[in-house]
C-alpha cells in the first residue's frame, strides 16, 4: 500500500539520523513503546479525548483525562517546592505554551493589583518565545544585557527598572544557546533596592526545569526557596515524552487573581487560552512519572551531567575551545567544519566574547560517550 510505503520511508530516515542528532534538546530516548502497546490494546486509540477547560474544575467533560492531569501536577509540585495544597497548573502543548500563560497571568495579576500593565524585563540571551509572546500580548519589554556567563546583567537590570510600574520578570533557567542560568538571588536584591510597585516572576525552565529537581541544584527551581510565581517546563526535553508537550505550574492565588472569563459550555470560568487541549499527553506524563519515577529521573540526570563533563574534558584534552555553564548540559564550542555540523545536526550561534561563530551540543539522555567519542574523533581529524 502506497501510504504505508511512504510512512516506512519516513521512519527509515528518522532511524538513520536519530543517533547523530545531538544539537537539540529533544530527548531521543523516549520510553513510550509500553504506552503505545497499552494505548492500542485497551482501545483508548479509538476514543477522542479532550481536556478543554480548567483541569481543576470539579465538574468535568466526561471524555477527558483531567483526573490524570491533576495527578501529574500534584505529583510534580513538591519537586518544584510549590506550597502544599496551593499548586495549580496544567499539561501544556510545550514550553512556549507555558511561557505564554506565565506572561499572560503575570501581566493580568499585576494589572489587577495596580491598575497598570507591567513592564517586562527579560535577558537578551533568553529564548525567543518570551520576546515573541510579549509582542503578541502587546506588552512593553526591556531587554536586559547578559554577562559573559550568559546570565542577566544585574547592573543593567537595576538601571532598567522603572519602580513606578509593576515588573514582570522572565527568568531564564537554561538559556537556549549558552545554557545560562539567571541569578535569582541577584534579581531579588535588585528588586529590593529598586522597589517596583508590584512584581511577578515567571521561570522559563523548559530544558533545565526537567532535570534540576533531581540534582543537588534543585533549589534553583524551588518556588519555596526562590519565590517565583510560575514555571514552564517542556515534556519532550528531559521528561522524554515522544511529542511536544510540557508543564505549567503555578499557585492558586495566581489563578484567583485572573479576571473571570465566562464560557457557559466550559463550566463558566475558563482561565486557559486554548480551548481544546490534548488529553493524551497528560496520560503520557502519568505513564512516564509512574514508570521512571524520582529515582529513575535522578539516575538519568546524573548520567547526563556526567556525560556533559566528559565532553568538556575531551574538548580540553585536544585543546579545542569549548565551554559550558554551571548546571548546564549544553556545551558550546568554536564552529567545526561544515560536514561535522551536518553530520551531527549541530545548532549555530554567534557570540563575539567567545570568538564569534559557535555550535553547541545538548547532552540529552541519548547522547552517550560512544557518540561523543565519535564526534571528538571527527573533530580531531579535521584540525
Ligand atoms: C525549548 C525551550 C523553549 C521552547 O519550548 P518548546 O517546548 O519548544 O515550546 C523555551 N525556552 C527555553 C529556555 C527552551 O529551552
Amino acid at each position: 500500500m502506497k501510504v504505508e510505503e511512504d510512512l516506512i520511508r519516513l521512519i527509515k530516515k528518522l532511524y538513520e539520523n536519530v543517533d547523530h542528532c545531538i544539537g537539540y534538546p529533544i530527548c531521543q530516548y523516549p520510553n513510550m513503546s509500553g504506552f503505545g502497546e497499552w494505548y492500542t490494546k485497551t482501545g483508548l486509540c479509538d476514543i477522542g479525548i479532550n481536556n478543554a477547560g480548567n483541569p481543576y474544575d470539579e465538574e468535568q467533560y466526561v471524555l477527558s483525562s483531567v483526573e490524570f492531569e491533576q495527578d501529574v501536577i500534584r505529583t510534580v509540585a513538591p519537586w518544584y517546592g510549590i506550597p502544599k495544597g496551593r499548586e495549580w497548573g496544567f499539561v501544556t502543548n510545550g514550553g512556549t505554551d507555558g511561557n505564554m500563560h506565565g506572561i499572560y497571568y503575570g501581566a493580568k495579576k499585576l494589572q489587577r493589583e495596580t491598575g497598570m500593565l507591567p513592564i517586562v524585563y527579560v535577558s537578551k540571551e533568553a529564548h525567543y518565545s518570551s520576546f515573541r509572546l510579549c509582542d503578541v500580548q502587546n506588552l512593553e519589554v526591556r531587554m536586559i544585557d547578559y554577562d559573559k556567563h550568559g546570565s542577566m546583567d544585574m547592573d543593567c537590570l537595576k538601571r532598567s527598572i522603572d519602580p513606578t510600574r509593576p515588573a514582570l520578570i522572565i527568568i531564564a533557567i537554561g538559556s537556549t544557546f549558552m545554557g545560562a542560568t539567571d541569578n535569582q538571588a541577584g534579581i531579588r536584591k535588585v528588586l529590593e533596592e529598586t522597589k517596583p510597585i508590584a512584581v511577578y516572576r515567571h521561570l522559563d525552565a523548559a530544558l533545565f526545569g526537567g532535570y534540576l529537581p533531581f540534582t543537588e541544584y534543585r533549589d534553583i527551581v524551588s518556588m519555596e526557596k526562590q519565590g517565583y510565581d510560575s514555571i514552564a517546563i517542556s515534556g519532550h526535553k528531559f521528561f522524554g515524552i515522544d511529542e511536544p508537550c510540557g508543564l505549567f505550574i503555578s499557585r492558586m492565588d495566581v489563578l484567583e487573581a485572573q479576571k473571570a472569563y465566562k464560557v457557559g459550555y466550559l463550566r463558566n470560568n475558563m482561565p486557559l487560552i486554548s480551548c481544546s487541549r490534548n488529553g493524551l499527553t497528560p496520560l503520557k506524563f502519568y505513564w512516564i512519572l509512574k514508570n521512571i519515577g524520582f529515582d529513575g529521573f535522578a539516575a538519568e540526570a546524573k548520567s547526563m551531567l556526567e556525560n556533559t563533563s566528559y565532553l568538556q574534558q575531551k574538548f580540553d584534552e585536544i585543546g579545542y575551545p569549548a565551554w559550558h555553564m554551571p548546571y548546564s548540559n549544553t556545551v558550546f564550542f568554536k564552529s567545526p567544519a561544515e560536514w561535522i555540523q551536518k553530520k551531527y545536526m549541530l545548532a549555530n550561534g554567534y557570540l563575539p566574547d567567545y570568538g564569534g561563530e559557535l555550535c553547541h551540543i545538548v547532552v540529552m539522555q541519548h547522547v552517550k560517550k560512544a557518540i561523543l567519542d565519535e564526534f571528538i574523533g571527527d573533530l580531531t581529524n579535521q584540525i
